[in-house]
């Protein structure tokens, strides 16, 4: 019974109070499983012109699978966690190839496409076909956490199948709602009022049910295994010129930031200077003999399980014949051609300080 009021409660709260969301809008498969995938690790505020973008340049499943990786990658550029984006191209190709371009409303075909883990496969399910699948993200984590006092830590290998657990409590296959209403109601509850700081149970329509409010406990859950510093990796970058053009490399397909451009460079070995690790990766790199002439900037980024702490030069081509050993590769590029190419987050930190001559 209680189950049941929880539901209810939530539905009707999320009725009134839901966000616009260009998303929401809509039942097309396709535009809810581009939206999933981009809110995967992405703000709502920073995925809206993505969204729009993306599906303008790409408007179904048959223009995403005919385009080709590059232009995927370069739509996704500035989001971050470019697997997402080469698994929404892989798997549009199968989708086009498997289902004849229909997106499979199957939970467990979902599953099996490339990217699709439960959640996406969750919510896609039950968004977009109505399906009786619960949602488990951050925010669902957190709020049943508070709601039943789960003291599981969200980050524990555990932790999917109890909180899956629990949010199976509140599907009702017999219910007339839309299916995936409820799997959208507690997550808009957990974005909107119980936040991880400053939740607002004051205006909480299940503050009557939530234990944790009830006992004062909100600042204990979720509970969570503590983080290790991530480590910080010193690493040197070479703008690279010949013939007032400046060498990119491509990364390989696959693995960190894969498929993506970069100015040439990488780890500083111990006992390296900056400098010296330079001439170094790019002669390993791409076989190139060069001179470092001047000291460009540092920048420093973060990724998911390490930060990076990068001294970019200016450098000359001095001598050598290019051959790709590490990169899949490379173009000589004017400052026009630059802008074409995907690069990751780090490097367009210092793009702008780069000057053609
Ligand atoms: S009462 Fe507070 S802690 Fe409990 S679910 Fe609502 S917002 Fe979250």
């Amino acid at each position: 019974m209680q189950d049941k009021l929880i539901r209810e409660k939530l539905i009707g709260w999320y009725r009134i109070n839901q966000r616009d969301l260009p998303w929401r809008r809509t039942f097309n498969p396709y535009a809810i499983w581009i939206s999933e995938a981009m809110l995967q690790q992405t703000q709502v505020a920073t995925v809206i012109p993505y969204f729009h973008r993306f599906l303008r340049q790409f408007p179904d499943i048959h223009t995403l699978a005919g385009a080709d990786l590059e232009s995927v990658l370069k739509a996704w550029e500035g989001m971050g966690y470019y697997a997402r984006a080469r698994n929404l191209h892989r798997a549009a190709i199968e989708i086009v190839e498997q289902y004849q371009g229909k997106i499979p409303s199957s939970f467990m075909q979902l599953k099996k496409l490339p990217g699709v883990g439960d959640y996406i496969a969750a919510a896609v399910a039950s968004i977009a076909f109505q399906r009786p699948f619960p949602v488990v993200d951050g925010n669902v984590k957190r709020v049943l956490s508070r709601l039943f006092l789960i003291d599981t830590p969200v980050n524990d290998a555990s932790a999917h199948k109890v909180f899956y657990q629990q949010a199976l409590r509140f599907i009702d296959i017999h219910s007339k709602d839309h299916q995936g209403i409820f799997n959208q109601a507690i997550m808009e509850l957990g974005a909107l009022i119980c936040r991880p700081r400053n939740a607002d149970c004051l205006n909480c329509p299940v503050d009557s049910f939530c234990q944790a409010y009830q006992q004062n406990l909100i600042h204990h859950f979720p509970m969570r295994h503590k983080k290790r510093k991530p480590p910080e990796y010193q690493v040197s970058a070479a703008v690279l010129r010949k013939n007032g053009k400046i060498l990119i490399t491509r990364r390989k397909p696959e693995g960190h930031l894969g498929g993506l451009w970069e100015f040439p460079g990488g780890k500083v070995r111990k006992n390296e200077t900056p400098e010296q690790a330079c001439v170094r990766e790019i002669k390993e790199e791409v076989n190139l003999d060069i001179s470092v002439d001047s000291f460009l900037t540092t920048i420093k980024h973060a990724y998911t399980h390490f930060k990076i702490k990068m001294d970019i030069f200016n450098c000359t081509y001095v001598s050598g014949d290019l051959k790709l050993n590490g990169p899949v590769d490379y173009r000589w590029v004017s400052a026009d051609e630059l802008e074409l190419f995907p690069f990751p987050g780090a490097d367009r930190k210092f793009m702008h300080l780069i000057t053609f001559s």
